[in-house]
């Protein structure tokens, strides 16, 4: 999970797709925040704002469906 906005992948080139519910795989939590995924390699990219929900919410262990 990356902190970055990018319009494809800088880890394998692939294409991103806009998802608007994230699964936070290490918490368990799910979010509705936009953010990118990579339809190559899985890797997830948060705009600053999304980046700064999950974390705040994180420190909560609130989860927010
Ligand atoms: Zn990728």
């Amino acid at each position: 999970m990356k902190k970055s906005e990018f319009t494809e992948c800088p880890m394998c080139g692939g294409r991103l797709e806009k998802h608007t519910v994230l699964h936070h795989p290490e918490k368990g939590i799910l979010y509705h925040i936009p953010h990118d995924v990579c339809t190559h390699c899985g890797e997830i990219f948060l705009s600053d704002e999304s980046f700064d929900i999950v974390h705040s919410y994180g420190r909560k262990d609130k989860a927010v469906a």
